[in-house]
């Protein structure tokens, strides 16, 4: 079933998660007791994160250094396509612009039509430390709207190449909102015109980046239903579980932590998995009474969190 489809028919409000692949080398085990968690709380839809190549290097001991470049957590179509065939739950792989050409992006929505999965969310990536060298016969995505369009010219059957009766690829487009703006962008209005962009060009729906006060996205709904963007917005949470958190989180997702929940934590850092989880309970039920029809978890491998909050939810 497509997202839109979910939140349309939706009887009650919808919880919905979103896992990373393993790391390369890993058995994918950890990630399906995850999912086998997840299960258990009914979930519409599990979102699977893509992750472009990095270069990484390593020391040799001779004194020379060895440049590698890989993905480091590949995995996310064949892992989409266990949750969907295996669990019977739908996914929504993500799919980037950076590190990925226009080439491979149709041959990874070929794979996606071919395992039933109909559900995208389309990303462009942040920046890593690799830039592949393409010979002038490849393509490449800029901005998440052009993969958008990709998208769109697909679900018309128009591949890169023209291909006499081919076949549509039928898909619902997810795409990325900022509560608190992009980090590149000059201002949230700039941002959300970006964002009205892309639904344009076909995108159905947007998951926002994750944040801790939901006066930000009250004021991005606002805004966003002021510039005629009609479509649903599903609010991304992450509840806090470790104190390491109060500084990766802003310096990794460019999110603004509120004193008091930081204040919280420093001043009680052993009980900070029940700070989190009070948080995430009291955000997502005002978020709930707000009116949002659907909340979207940021579980990151670890489900023990999410499980409690939505249990008290
Ligand atoms: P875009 O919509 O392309 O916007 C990027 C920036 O460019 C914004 O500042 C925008 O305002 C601006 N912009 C857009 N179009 C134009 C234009 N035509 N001209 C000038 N400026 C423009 N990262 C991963 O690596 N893997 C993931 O799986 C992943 N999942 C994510 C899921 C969600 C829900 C979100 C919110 C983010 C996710 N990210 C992921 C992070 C994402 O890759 C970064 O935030 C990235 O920097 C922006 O992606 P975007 O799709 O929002 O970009």
């Amino acid at each position: 079933m497509y997202v839109l489809e979910h939140l349309d028919q939706a009887q009650k409000p919808l919880f919905s998660y979103e896992i990373i692949p393993p790391p390369r080398g890993k058995s994918a085990r950890d990630i399906l007791d995850v999912v086998e968690q997840i299960c258990s709380l009914d979930p519409p839809f599990i979102d699977v994160t893509s992750h472009s190549a990095e270069a990484r290097y390593e020391e040799l001991g001779d004194g020379t250094v060895r440049r590698r470049v890989r993905r480091k957590r590949p995995g996310t179509i064949s892992i989409c396509g266990i949750i969907q065939n295996r669990y019977n739950i739908d996914t929504v792989p993500h799919l980037l612009c950076r590190g990925f050409t226009r080439e491979e992006t149709e041959d990874v929505m070929i794979e996606l039509n071919y395992l039933g999965i109909h559900n995208v969310l389309a990303i462009r990536g942040d920046e890593t430390n690799y830039r592949r060298t393409l010979d002038s016969s490849r393509s490449t995505n800029e901005y998440a709207v052009d993969l958008v369009g990709q998208l769109g010219n697909l679900q018309k059957g128009k591949y890169l190449e023209d291909i006499a009766n081919s076949e549509p690829i039928n898909m619902c487009i997810g795409v990325g909102g900022y509560p608190e703006k992009h980090n590149e962008s000059p201002n949230l209005k700039s941002d959300i015109r970006h964002l009205k962009d892309k639904i344009e060009a076909g995108a159905d729906y947007v998951v926002t980046q994750m944040f801790f006060d939901n006066a930000y996205y009250v004021k991005f709904i606002k805004e966003c239903r002021q510039a005629e963007l009609s479509v649903p917005i599903i609010p991304g949470i992450k509840v806090i579980n470790s104190v390491r958190q109060l500084t990766s989180l802003p310096k990794n997702f460019h999110v603004t932590i509120p004193d008091q929940l930081v204040d919280e934590i420093e001043s009680n850092p052993k009980h900070v998995r029940e700070i989190g989880e009070n948080w995430a309970v009291a955000q997502c039920g005002d978020l709930l009474n707000c009116g949002a029809r659907c909340v979207h978890f940021y579980i990151m491998n670890d489900a023990g969190a999410v499980t409690r909050v939505i249990k008290r939810l």
